[in-house]
């Protein structure tokens, strides 16, 4: 297929073409360069002289757009990733404090302080920290590996 003119991009943008063209331009658009910075021209010139899409607009959309997202339109998603979040953060939190206890020798003296206390068969607070801040931390590596699968 030759190239499209950008006249013929600016049908395109402004959505004068048939459902057939637009087809077979975008098509084209995909595995050519060329007039992909001729369609991008044509789109930037057809949403500066577009009718009511003046910056104003455009700005007004942006903060409706950013007020809708503070508001979660489904809060069973909102809250499953805020808890998500939430413990993430804790977990964290724990790690660093864990990682920072250890360099200070602060934990040598709690490890013997609480041993002292609990000489039962019971795991210790810090086996038990260390274990869930592992497991959590080997969860999130799982869960990255298979979304980027
Ligand atoms: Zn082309």
């Amino acid at each position: 297929m030759k190239h499209v003119s950008y006249e013929e991009w600016l049908k395109y943008v402004e959505n004068e073409l048939s459902e057939k063209v637009r087809e077979k331009y975008e098509e084209h658009l995909y595995s050519c360069d060329d007039c992909m910075e001729i369609y991008l021209t044509a789109l930037e010139a057809s949403e500066t002289s577009f009718p009511g899409f003046s910056e104003d607009h455009f700005t007004d959309s942006i903060i409706a757009d950013i007020q809708r997202y503070k508001e979660p339109v489904e809060p069973d998603a909102g809250k499953k990733q805020k808890f998500y979040q939430r413990a993430a953060f804790h977990y964290l939190i724990a790690a660093a404090m864990t990682i920072l206890l250890m360099y200070t020798g602060v934990f040598q003296q709690l490890i013997g302080f609480t041993e002292e206390f609990e000489r039962s068969s019971r795991p210790s607070i810090t086996n038990e920290l260390m274990n869930k801040t592992t497991n959590f931390i080997e969860n999130v590596e799982k869960e990255t590996r298979e979304e980027q699968n």
